[in-house]
């Protein structure tokens, strides 16, 4: 994600400002192509009432270990209701997901909703290796002005919008709250066949193949191996297409007043995908959609499976300037966090950070940018944040701020990762991320997976270096580093 007009330049210059310093497996998992939860939905979109009706049928993998009393289900539209972040960020209208009549293998089962949490109670227990069909109906009403869940103009934007199987792990079911900094979901790969109903006249740009022609019937889509599914529904965008030279459909969608960034930003997207491509690792699916427009209060940009938003414009130094760093920003995290999945709740950094220098490093090289002076701040003022305020590059989202996250979260590790070019050169760096996602794509990565995969690849034990960057252990050396 990326906060609006974050231009995160302009926002952690803002930081350093303003702020006094006192205060201031790849083959495992393909062998297990089946062991993955799948979803089918059939929803229909209303767009009078901004309403969504769906009925959701759940297949649990039979990988889960030990016996299982209970599932958790992720309601994130919850946080829409009753809205407690501020009134900056309230929506205009509020927005809910509301469960009915769920079934495990066609037994009724008690439920509990707490806010953004559904809990299911397991009629009879399962037992390890067996897997189970969980139905339920389900009811979205959309806010106005939600973060990332909008509808706007003729548009409903649906994220985070069926009830989301939480993610179980030997730290138990995650169901940690919702917050408005940073990303606060955490899902695994799934599998997704989902059949639309929406009125005339609209059209469907989702994670899967999109349907640009109007729909007139029931639409399915299906997308395999995902951590999410976003979908569009609209009657007002206009598309720019084109392939990149590694064969991916990359769509750039834009609304009326756009024209003038639309095939700048698509040509941008293009570049970029085929630059992350050449570099990190092959991107797995055959298509991608830019959608620009406002998803909701305080965000530039957002990234899901196969789709990305992007507002048109930010504002720089020079002007207003088409959003291509947003847009690249965006479309790295396909590769880092689409594709490497983590924790986003509890190690954010790690996706954020390695796509904000994959985000740095095409501005650099394709645009022409040059932003070493900008970096050596940003670890001066990090050593200085960590000193008055104790939080390091790797902590959960509770932990920071909207700026210190900026800060730390995304700029700090760009930072870092420049300074381990200068330290074992550019080719060695471009090998780790290379090798980290080979290795850790359709999976779950942690801080340590990515530690020990540079130790690797680098032939070095370099634990030190990167205690020193994201944990500021013997901290103050950094920007000589
Ligand atoms: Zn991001």
């Amino acid at each position: 994600m990326m906060r609006r007009f974050v231009s995160l330049m302009i926002v952690i210059t803002l930081v350093i400002g303003m702020m006094p310093i006192t205060q201031r497996a790849i083959a495992a998992e393909k062998g297990l192509a089946k062991e993955r939860p799948s979803y089918t939905i059939d929803a229909k979109y209303d767009d009078q009432q901004q309403m969504v009706t769906g009925h959701m049928s759940l297949k649990l993998p039979a990988n889960h270990k030990g016996k299982l009393d209970e599932l958790v289900f992720r309601l994130y539209p919850n946080a829409f209701r009753n809205w407690k972040w501020g009134a900056k960020s309230r929506p205009s209208a509020p927005g809910w997901l509301k469960v009915d009549h769920v079934r495990v293998n066609g037994a009724r089962a008690e439920t509990k909703t707490k806010e953004t949490v559904l809990h299911v109670s397991l009629p009879k227990p399962l037992a390890s290796g067996k897997t189970a069909e969980v139905t339920m109906d389900y009811q979205l009403k959309m806010p106005k002005g939600g973060t990332r869940l909008n509808v706007y103009g003729n548009t409903a934007f649906l994220a985070q919008w069926y009830p989301m199987l939480a993610v179980k792990d030997a730290a138990g079911w995650h169901d940690e709250p919702y917050t408005t900094t940073g990303d606060p979901f955490y899902t695994q790969m799934s599998d997704f066949n989902i059949t639309f109903r929406v009125p005339q006249g609209y059209h469907l740009i989702t994670s899967g193949r999109d349907i640009a022609e109007d729909a007139k019937g029931p639409i399915t889509i299906k997308r395999d191996n995902v951590r999410d599914f976003a979908a569009v529904i609209s009657k007002d965008y206009e598309r720019v297409q084109g392939k990149s030279e590694q064969g991916v459909n990359v769509n750039l969608w834009y609304l009326k007043g756009m024209e003038d960034v639309s095939q700048e930003l698509h040509d941008a997207a293009v570049s970029a995908m085929d630059f992350f491509g050449k570099y990190f690792g092959k991107y797995p699916y055959e298509e991608v959609d830019v959608v620009l427009g406002e998803t909701g209060y305080g965000i530039a940009g957002m990234e899901y499976p196969g789709l990305v938003t992007s507002v048109a414009k930010i504002p720089t130094k020079k002007g207003e300037s088409p959003a291509i760093n947003v847009v690249a920003h965006e479309l790295a995290h396909q590769w880092w966090y689409g594709v490497v999945g983590n924790d986003q709740v509890k190690e954010p950094w790690l996706d954020e950070g390695l796509t904000t220098f994959s985000e740095f490093l095409f501005m650099h090289d394709q645009m022409g940018e040059n932003e070493r002076e900008f970096l050596t701040k940003v670890a001066e003022r990090s050593d200085e944040v960590y000193k008055a305020k104790g939080v390091t590059s790797v902590e959960s989202l509770d932990k920071y701020s909207d700026p210190i996250y900026a800060l730390m979260v995304y700029a700090r590790p760009a930072a870092m990762m420049w300074a381990l070019m200068d330290k074992l050169g550019r080719d060695k760096v471009m090998k780790i991320l290379s090798t980290y996602y080979d290795h850790y794509q359709f999976r779950t990565a942690t801080t340590h997976d990515f530690i020990q995969t540079a130790n690797k690849v680098a032939g070095k034990d370099l634990t030190d270096f990167f205690n020193r960057w994201l944990y500021f252990k013997g901290a103050g050396a950094v920007a000589k580093d």
